[in-house]
């Protein structure tokens, strides 16, 4: 077998002819030309004639053995009679890339299905590059499809760059997957996102289940005309857990100093657990702070009870369940839990619809629990679009083939 041939079955890219080698620099540079004769323009891929060429440019490639490869060409400059004078598109590279389509693929793949230090190290690049890979992959990976047919969506904010800057993701319940993401956290964020799927998809929408704090019922009001909106049971009782931390900081500031005060702060890990995980030392600490003091054990109370309520099957039973708790909390003269149940009452129709709807479940908190670490990954990327992109690639049904050793037909 001649070298060429050899070099271009171990490059395993049938669009390519291999014309030399040089391995002087330690690196291995394959010079290699398009199999096709007519050059196509790199912006819209359509055949256009070429006139001449610019200097070389190199690809990098995946590596063979321990030696980094890099194809080595010096692209045509054709005249495209719809984009002007463009430099012409290669077919083992996306245009503007330094890297071949094998690599990319590759680097995804890795980026998708491990952390971050493992896949700059094994493929040799920063973190911002990956960010770029991946963002290119994504935009011919991801399924066009993805926004038809939306029935059941659920919408959440994300902080990335510690906490100064968020984005809106917007999630198929029934398809699990993320089918939007866009910079902000307002309620014209999701509105731009209707916008783009149009009056007709979203009439098909049934249900959104969203945060009762954030600014997005507005834009569901505005533009899913038949969406129940739903309210997070996990975040209906986060508002719980606050007020309850609210109530406790206000007992702590009344008996600073006081041997009440010190004992209070050390049975913090009593009232923060749930009651069946504790243990005996733990149930008489409870019973302590009841019988000494009162407004924390109601408030106490007043938390594990609404978790409670919430976990009925039933409508009828959650609507009872609630009702009683709205009540019990407005007279509860706890000032946290009033305010509490005032907004409880206010979305009770979105927070029963969860019963009905269970549209969440392990799997959609999984997504979330998922999508605040990929978020917390990209501190080192610039800007959100990578941020998304990377996202997509690990919740947004993109199934990835990846260039990975194996038998070649070239
Ligand atoms: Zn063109």
């Amino acid at each position: 077998m001649r070298t060429k041939t050899l070099l271009r079955r171990l490059l395993g890219i049938t669009t390519l002819f291999v014309q030399g080698f040089d391995f002087s620099s330690g690196d291995l540079l394959v010079f290699v030309r398009p199999r096709a004769k007519l050059p196509r323009c790199g912006v819209c891929r359509a055949p256009a004639p070429g006139f001449d060429s610019v200097s070389s440019r190199r690809w990098r490639h995946l590596g063979l053995g321990r030696p980094r490869v890099w194809l080595v060409y010096a692209p045509r400059r054709v005249s495209c009679p719809t984009c002007g004078v463009r430099v012409e598109s290669v077919p083992w590279a996306a245009h503007n890339s330094g890297f071949t389509h094998d690599f990319e693929g590759l680097t995804a793949y890795l980026a998708q299905s491990t952390d971050k230090t493992s896949v700059q190290k094994l493929m040799g690049i920063s973190w911002a590059t990956v960010g770029r890979i991946v963002d290119r992959v994504v935009g011919y990976r991801l399924d066009p499809e993805r926004l038809n047919g939306l029935k059941r969506i659920g919408v959440d904010e994300f902080s990335y760059r510690r906490r100064h800057k968020y984005l809106t993701v917007v999630v198929d319940h029934d398809r699990r997957r993320i089918v939007w993401a866009g910079p902000g956290a307002r309620a014209t964020t999701l509105a731009s996102f209707f916008e783009e799927l149009g009056p007709r998809r979203c009439a098909e929408i049934e249900a959104a289940k969203i945060d009762m704090s954030a600014g997005y019922h507005k834009a569901i009001r505005e533009h899913l005309p038949n969406a129940q909106v739903v309210f997070d049971r996990f975040h209906v009782q986060r508002l719980a857990s606050d007020a309850f931390d609210a109530v406790r900081r206000e007992e702590l500031r009344e008996l600073r100093g006081t041997p009440e005060g010190k004992d209070l702060f050390r049975s913090r890990f009593v009232v923060l657990k749930n009651p069946w995980s504790l243990n005996d030392g733990e149930k008489k600490k409870l019973r302590e702070i009841e019988k000494s003091n009162a407004p924390l054990f109601r408030a106490y109370l007043l938390k594990e009870t609404l978790a409670k309520a919430l976990e009925y099957k039933q409508r009828w039973r959650a609507e009872r369940a609630l009702r009683d708790w709205l009540a019990w909390a407005s007279r509860s003269k706890l000032k946290p839990f009033v305010k509490t149940a005032r907004t409880i009452r206010k979305h009770l129709d979105g927070v029963l619809a969860y019963v009905d709807e269970r549209l969440t479940n392990g799997i959609v908190e999984e997504m979330n629990t998922r999508l605040r670490m990929i978020a917390r990954r990209a501190f080192g990327f610039h800007g959100p679009q990578p941020l998304i992109a990377l996202m997509y690639l690990c919740r947004g049904g993109i199934e990835l083939d990846p260039p990975l050793p194996g038998p070649t037909d070239v």
